[in-house]
Parts: C-alpha cells; sequence; structure tokens
C-alpha cells in the first residue's frame, strides 16, 4: 500500500469518477486517485486532465524557477546534423545509412554499425 503515489493534479479530487469515491457510508470523499504507476508528467499524474491543471496552475511559476526563455535559441550548422537512412525495400540491398545537416542539406554516409552507435558522433 504505501508504494502507492498520489496524483500531483491539483483538482484530481473534484473529478467524481467512481473511483475516486473512498470512505464509509455517511463519511464518503472524493479523493485524489492513488496509484502504484501514473504514465503521464513523468508520472506524477493519473491522467492528461490532471497534468493539463497542474500545468495551468503551475506552469508560469515553473518556467520561471527554472528559467525563461528570454532569447531564440539557435541550432547551429555544426550541431545541425542527425542521423537518418533511406529504405530498402529489396533484400540485396542494405538501407543507406547517413549523417544528414538539417541546415546545409549535407549528407555523409556512414555504415549501419556507426548509425546504431548512439556514442559515435561525426567529426565535423
Ligand atoms: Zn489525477
Amino acid at each position: 500500500m504505501s508504494d502507492l503515489k498520489l496524483c500531483q493534479g491539483s483538482k484530481c479530487h473534484t473529478y467524481t469518477t467512481k473511483d475516486r469515491l473512498k470512505g464509509t457510508k455517511g463519511n464518503k470523499t472524493y479523493q485524489t486517485r492513488r496509484r502504484s504507476q501514473m504514465y503521464y508528467g513523468s508520472g506524477n499524474f493519473c491522467s492528461l486532465n490532471c497534468y493539463n491543471d497542474w500545468a495551468e496552475t503551475f506552469i508560469d511559476r515553473a518556467v520561471d524557477h527554472f528559467g525563461r526563455t528570454t532569447e531564440p535559441k539557435h541550432l547551429t550548422e555544426e550541431n545541425a546534423w542527425v542521423k537518418d537512412y533511406d529504405w530498402r525495400g529489396n533484400a540485396d540491398e542494405s538501407h543507406r545509412h547517413f549523417f544528414f545537416n538539417t541546415i546545409t542539406k549535407e549528407r555523409r554516409p556512414i555504415t549501419e554499425e556507426q548509425y546504431n552507435d548512439n556514442n559515435y558522433e561525426l567529426n565535423t
């Protein structure tokens, strides 16, 4: 029982679903959901509704707290490389893997091993 987490939604207890209604007769209340696992907002919310309620209430303060973006960020040519491949349906031919620069549109071929290696980086 103690492994259950409470939904962090600010209005979770106001949604009058059957599973939230707890207590004995004459002493019933709608309560914040408890779950062993929740799937929204990094496991903090029981539903997208609760996630959105929280965001509506706290998002401005959260953004200010962690640092509001005040200048546009730049993805530069050096950082614009992504891995991609051309699909080859023919069994005789393997897919063509490459690094692709989303700004310059340059392609640099790589092997499938390099494509699958998350640590492989292009020497630009
Ligand atoms: Zn909830």
